[in-house]
């Protein structure tokens, strides 16, 4: 039985009967830019998220954008990011002509290390951009007694973790802004591209809102050079009826999780990766004691609601993740390589200083270690049971 690793149909067409009134009512407006459903979807994410502004723009890299350009950061800044991450948050740093800075990352949480970041600070630095990989958040904690200390500022990039809580708050509320994407793969997967920037800072809320319609303010008086990042009418509508289901589909992916947590975690050589080992909190360094395992399975930290964009395993031994992708391919089971090649070893910026780029070896490692296992929220049982049947085998060596 073939397991896609997601299936969008699967969310989107029980909703067809609500999707098509939503078109209907913008196509029967006329209104095809930003204008009143844009505006309610605005006030409902900022509802769930429990932020005084949301920002609904034209993708998630441009809410990563937008939110550097009103932070007027430029040529001859630096912005510090995990090496490990999608190019998106690179890309919008580099765009603005700033510097961007790439730090290791922890092997149990995948995010940013904070104290390798803080070695990496500047008199040139001016902002960091922690990523919430996967659906869980970084260690917002230290990240912002970082920026305290250097006047930083704090741009969370929440792609992958839309509604994902810390010590019971939003990802993406605790920095200055907060950047998220409703491209289809996300969470709240949208129809098309389609992004979202949240603050709290009123002054930086408008700033924002200026830069998605060209620094225009009022009509045709431009102080500043802002960009077109605008939200479709017709992408709102529809994001609407998904939002209002959301809570199903990150409870439906939380489930999966703990089923593969508890199947995989009986088999020999599979272990759940253990907070203790996190460089985040821990600084333990002893890492790679855990490498006797064939199998490290992804870990929820008590203090953070993970909301599982993806279930990734690290899998241990030179060519063994390729094996294992390979295994799965032929049985027809989806699976990804989130990501193969880190942000330091990316050709296009191959010309960055060598502070830049150094000290990544874990990030590196991880590249070479990671594979991504279906994990969406309508997967049936069977999928799940087929998922865990041929990866049981594939460790135990035995026929598939
Ligand atoms: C998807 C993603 C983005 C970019 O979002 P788009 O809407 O595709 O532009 C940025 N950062 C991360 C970590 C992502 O996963």
């Amino acid at each position: 039985m073939p397991v896609p690793l997601l299936d969008v149909n699967a969310q989107n067409h029980p909703l067809t009967e609500k999707l098509r009134e939503a078109f209907d009512r913008v196509l029967a407006s006329g209104q095809f830019i930003m204008g009143p459903d844009v505006l309610a979807f605005e006030q409902e994410c900022a509802a769930m998220l429990e932020v005084k502004h949301a920002i609904a723009c034209s993708s998630g890299t441009d809410a990563l954008v937008m939110a550097l350009m009103a932070l007027g950061i430029g040529p001859g800044d630096e912005v510090i990011l995990p090496s490990f991450t999608f190019f998106a948050t690179a890309g919008s740093v580099a765009r603005t002509g700033a510097t961007p800075v790439f730090v290791d990352v922890c092997p149990i949480c995948f995010n940013i290390d904070a104290e390798k970041a803080a070695a990496k600070i500047t008199s040139r630095t001016k902002a960091i951009m922690p990523v919430h990989l996967f659906g869980q958040s970084a260690d917002m904690d230290a990240i912002q007694a970082l920026a305290d200390k250097h006047q930083l500022w704090v741009i969370e990039d929440c792609a992958q973790a839309i509604g994902s809580l810390t010590k019971g708050k939003p990802c993406g509320t605790i920095g200055h802004y907060g950047a998220y994407s409703f491209f289809p793969s996300k969470n709240l997967g949208g129809f098309g591209d389609g992004g979202l920037l949240v603050t709290h800072d009123d002054a930086l809320a408008e700033k924002a809102r200026m830069m998605r319609n060209h620094g225009m303010q009022p009509k045709y008086f431009h102080s500043v050079v802002g960009g077109n990042f605008r939200m479709d009418t017709l992408q709102a509508a529809l994001l609407r009826v998904k939002l209002a289901e959301y809570d199903s589909f990150t409870a439906g992916r939380q489930r999966n999780a703990a089923y593969y947590t508890e199947k995989f975690s009986e088999l020999p050589g599979v272990i759940v990766a253990d907070p203790a080992h996190c460089q985040c909190f821990t600084r333990q360094n002893d890492w790679l004691a855990e490498t006797n395992a064939k199998i490290i399975l992804p870990v929820s930290y008590a203090h953070n609601t993970h909301i599982w964009n993806q279930y990734t395993l690290r899998v241990i031994g030179e060519g063994q993740r390729d094996a294992l992708k390979a295994q799965l391919m032929e049985k027809g089971i989806g699976c990804e390589v989130y990501y193969p090649l880190t942000m330091d070893q990316q050709e296009c910026f191959a010309h960055l200083p060598d502070a830049s780029r150094s000290d990544c070896e874990i990030a590196h490692r991880l590249a070479t270690e990671v594979l991504s296992i279906p994990i969406y929220a309508e997967l049936t049982q069977q999928q799940l049971d087929e998922v865990v049947r041929v990866i049981t085998s594939w460790i135990r060596g035995g026929p598939i």
